[in-house]
């Protein structure tokens, strides 16, 4: 499957930083130490819908994260999924009696759009579940084969028994772990499971769905935590950087994926670091496709909104905070852009060095990107109350703010 355009991301005087990132499995603040080659998996949309903000908030997150690494010297590598076949999506089009194909690339069409209007890198990869499939059968022929899973009539369970590292990701208790699979796609009440949490890797072919071959396993479709190992496993391999994702995929998708990786290749850990961005509420509620309570990121933009103010309002907000989405948010954000248009269009203004490095510093820590743009308000406050006479001061401030914020002014 393809991406979508990438925007150039200019070169900065000095040197970058290291990335500190809060680590879920950890519970800290932890100073990645990647190769020359980052490795960065953020999993993506099931595309039954357009994307919101609560998606566009943490793409956000992850693409600082490789703004951070590009400015630091490192190459990244970067892949993401994109869940085209799953329940959700069955449902959204058996309900508008669609074919559900062609809402899943209508969907995922317009995430590239979104993604490319607000400048998020791309991955170098991005790889559908569909087109995965034939990678995703024989891992779960090797997991029943080591037997780490097991078929209940026809479907097949991973075990999650049989990873001596299973819950050092989210880090739940049992009882949270059960009530959390309800709520998110799990099982954990249907009869016969060894373990209520087991999560399934294979669902045997239904009545009035699609399904694929599967070898041994018999036809059906992959899991939801599989897919996104398989795809990380065959372009990443294991012990990569940041496993990347909403917070609310903590458990328990990344908590399954990681031991799903773990039994099968025996090595620990899956990802180096697991990193979740909050959630993002409107009229007080999380953002979800249940409630209802969606602001698209489409829907802003066809109002005519400029794309950099959007993201600039999710730059208002760090990243591991769950905020609330309100007008006021993008009135600021837009007033915000024009106030920094307007001091870098001046030919010269205050010194930039200090910023550049400000900028940098409140990224690499924990990714503070509330006070990279404080510090540019305050640059933009000294241009328009003093001004400067540092001729090259206003573009170097435009290359930063492009480079590590993605906001092109
Ligand atoms: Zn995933």
């Amino acid at each position: 499957m393809h991406a979508w355009p990438a925007s150039e991301v200019p070169a900065l005087p000095g040197t970058g930083r290291d990335l500190t990132i809060h680590d879920t499995a950890t519970g800290e603040l932890v100073t990645l130490e990647p190769g020359p080659v980052a490795r960065l998996y953020v999993c993506g949309i099931t595309p039954y819908d357009a994307t919101h903000m609560g998606h566009a908030a943490t793409y956000n997150a992850f693409d600082l994260v490789q703004r951070v690494w590009l400015d630091n010297k490192r190459q990244v590598h970067y892949v993401q999924n994109v869940t085209d076949v799953d329940d959700p999506l069955l449902e959204r089009a058996e309900r508008d009696g669609e074919d559900w194909t062609v809402l899943a690339e209508r969907e995922t069409a317009l995430f590239r759009e979104d993604m490319t209007a607000l400048r998020m890198l791309p991955p170098r990869q991005y790889i559908g579940a569909v087109e995965s499939i034939p990678k995703i059968v024989p891992l779960v022929e090797r997991l029943r084969d080591n037997g780490a899973a097991y078929e209940l009539e026809g479907d097949v369970y991973f075990s999650v028994e049989s990873d001596a590292h299973f819950g050092e990701v989210s880090g739940l208790d049992a009882e949270a772990m059960r009530l959390l699979s309800a709520e998110r796609g799990g099982d954990p009440d249907r009869p016969g499971k060894k373990n209520p949490l087991d999560p399934m890797l294979w669902s045997a072919a239904r009545a009035g769905e699609p399904s694929w071959d599967g070898g041994s396993l018999g036809r059906g479709r992959p899991g939801w935590h599989i897919e996104c190992v398989a795809i990380a496993l065959e372009y990443l391999g294991m012990g990569f950087d940041i496993q990347g994702g909403g917070s609310d995929l903590a458990f328990p998708h990344h908590e399954m994926g990681a031991s799903h990786a773990q039994a099968l290749t025996g090595e620990h850990p899956f990802a180096r670091s697991y990193v979740h961005a909050g959630m993002v509420a409107l009229n007080g509620a999380k953002m979800s496709k249940s409630k209802g309570n969606l602001v698209f990121v489409s829907t802003v933009r066809r109002s005519g909104v400029d794309p950099a103010a959007i993201r600039l309002a999710l730059l208002a907000h760090h990243y591991r905070a769950d905020w609330e989405w309100t007008d006021q948010v993008l009135v600021d954000a837009a007033a915000r852009l024009d106030r920094w248009r307007a001091a870098v269009s001046r030919p010269d203004g205050p010194s930039a060095d200090a910023l550049v490095e400000e900028i940098r510093t409140a990224l690499a820590h924990d990714l503070d990107s509330p006070a990279a743009l404080a510090a540019v308000d305050r640059w933009a406050g000294l241009q328009e109350s003093a001004g400067g006479t540092d001729e090259g001061a206003p573009g170097v401030v435009s290359r930063a703010v492009d480079a590590l914020l993605g906001v092109a002014l």
